[in-house]
């Protein structure tokens, strides 16, 4: 039975779990939060080898400018001053193109982005302005960032959107300025063939609005969570994992039971998981058949080959800047089920988290390319840590020549040690998601995206998969839900006094 006292139940403590945690503690309501990892913002946290760490969910973040939208939405949490660490002006992505022979920088902001590309790509200089003040023009009208506007209307909208790869044909037949333009398809996983335009400007266009990392890397900003929650007085539940979620004899979601066989009643749940977890969560016959088949049959975003590695130097190409690597001009690859790691195209991100104590300078890179889950289906059955040899003698040959063909086209990462990898079936276990995917679920135009708002009474759903990728689309759709739990009114009444 619902009762007054009854906490809402937030399933997952990532980034998205731990916003609307603290949105709903904000209104009064007791909140309880669980976990299945023993740490909260797991996916944020990285992990360290030989006393380097590496950080995997967060490298860099936009929309963090003073003004920004995130800085906005983290000071509603009461998120105190994270000490961020600002990229190079002049260059905070590069783009090395092996076959054509260039690299490309992309500035930092949207002005001095143009005049560079306008530069380089003369023919296209009418193209390339227009497509960024698009760009930013799409980012800035976002229902999601302002909260004006019906939250349904927009993603529906999504939908009537031309894909991003239409958008850059009707601009250039440069192949060149078409990768460059859609290098970010690789930060939110889904190639620019799927990707709703608005959904590519919702990323390229926060970085016009202040695009940081954070030194200490993703620890930093978990840790800052956690503190707040426990101000909050958020029960949060760690090493607990929610099985079944129940409901009562009105078909309305009721409490969740967990792995320990504790049950908790609850006044509403937020599920923050990968979508496709959820349909085994509901008892049979609770929801309509279409609901769950629809949430199983999601596809993932991307999934990667990755190497973690160390360095006793500073590798210049990588201080302040992000390196990606593309041996053709084409980054289309990336996203075909048989895609070969070794092709590319590569992101090469160097961690904030620095050294961990080490008596030498000791920095952690990141090699990240492409993965297929289908690749790995045969080790399906096997978890971290107990896989079988030949997994290990595959995974082995992938990772070595993913390293070779990288250090033949990047001498400067000669010195760099390999401590770790991972695969399709690594991301599997540590960011749970089915499929491998990188991000969640795909935002594209041949699929819906969940919506915050279930059919089921007393049931929302938040998360990466949900309104937009990445820690500010995390953020964003936790916005949104507690915006559909508490009502948008007074939410958005709130947000607009920031
Ligand atoms: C390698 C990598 C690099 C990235 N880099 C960036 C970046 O530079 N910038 C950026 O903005 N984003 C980046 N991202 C994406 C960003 O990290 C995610 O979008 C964000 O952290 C997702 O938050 P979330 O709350 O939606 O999901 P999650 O972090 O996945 O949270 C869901 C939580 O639910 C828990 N859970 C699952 N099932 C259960 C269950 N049954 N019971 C209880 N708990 C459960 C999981 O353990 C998990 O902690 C990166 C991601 C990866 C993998």
């Amino acid at each position: 039975m619902t009762r007054p006292d009854n906490p809402y139940v937030i399933i997952g403590g990532g980034v998205s779990g731990m916003t609307a945690a603290l949105i709903l503690s904000k209104f009064g309501y007791p909140v309880t939060l669980v976990e299945k990892r023993q740490r909260l913002g797991a996916t944020l946290r990285g992990f360290s080898r030989q006393g380097t760490n590496f950080d995997t969910g967060l490298h860099y973040v936009g929309a963090l400018q003073p003004d920004g939208a995130l800085t906005r939405y983290f000071r509603y949490l009461g998120m105190p001053d994270l000490p961020f660490a600002d990229y190079n002006a002049g260059g905070f992505d590069r783009i090395r193109f092996i076959e054509a022979g260039r690299e490309i920088r992309l500035p930092l902001g949207k002005d001095a982005t143009i005049d560079y590309l306008s530069d380089i790509f003369p023919e296209d200089k009418g193209f390339v302005a227009a497509f960024y003040n698009e760009i930013e023009e799409l980012y800035n009208s976002s229902t999601f960032l302002n909260f004006n506007g019906d939250v349904r209307d927009a993603v529906n909208a999504e939908c009537r959107q031309e894909s991003l790869a239409a958008r850059l044909n009707r601009g250039t037949r440069n192949p060149i300025l078409r990768a460059v333009l859609s290098i970010y398809s690789l930060l939110y996983g889904v190639s620019p063939q799927e990707t709703p335009y608005i959904q590519h400007a919702r990323v390229a266009g926060s970085y016009f609005d202040g695009v940081k990392s954070i030194a200490g890397g993703g620890k930093v900003l978990a840790a800052a969570f956690e503190k707040l929650l426990d101000k909050a007085g958020v029960t949060c539940l760690r090493d607990s994992e929610a099985v079944s979620i129940a409901f009562d004899n009105a078909g309305r979601a009721a409490g969740l039971v967990l792995r320990e066989e504790r049950y908790i009643p609850a006044r509403g749940l937020l599920f923050t998981a990968h979508p496709g977890l959820l349909p085994a969560m509901l008892p049979a016959g609770a929801v309509k058949p279409a609901f769950s088949h629809r949430l199983a049959s999601l596809e993932d975003t991307i999934s990667s080959h990755t190497l973690f590695c160390s360095c006793q130097s500073v590798i210049p190409i990588v201080q302040g800047s992000n390196l990606y690597v593309c041996l053709g001009n084409d980054i289309e690859r990336a996203f075909l089920p048989g895609c070969s790691p070794a092709d590319g195209p590569f992101y090469i991100s160097r961690g904030i988290s620095g050294k961990l104590g080490a008596p030498v300078y000791q920095e952690g890179l990141m090699f990240s390319a492409p993965g297929s889950y289908n690749q790995y289906a045969r080790w399906h059955g096997s978890r971290t840590g107990q896989r079988p040899p030949a997994y290990e003698d595959f995974k082995a040959e992938r990772l070595e020549a993913v390293r070779g063909v990288l250090l033949r086209h990047c001498p400067e990462l000669k010195d760099t040690q390999a401590l770790d990898g991972g695969t399709p079936l690594t991301n599997r276990d540590y960011l749970g998601s089915p499929g491998g995917g990188l991000y969640g679920t795909k935002h594209s135009l041949k699929q819906f995206s969940p919506l915050p708002a279930t059919r089921v009474p007393n049931l929302w759903m938040a998360g990466q998969s949900v309104i937009a990728p990445g820690v500010l689309g995390a953020v964003i759709s936790a916005f949104v839900a507690c915006g559909c739990i508490l009502g948008m009114d007074r939410l958005q009444k709130e947000l607009q006094c920031l």
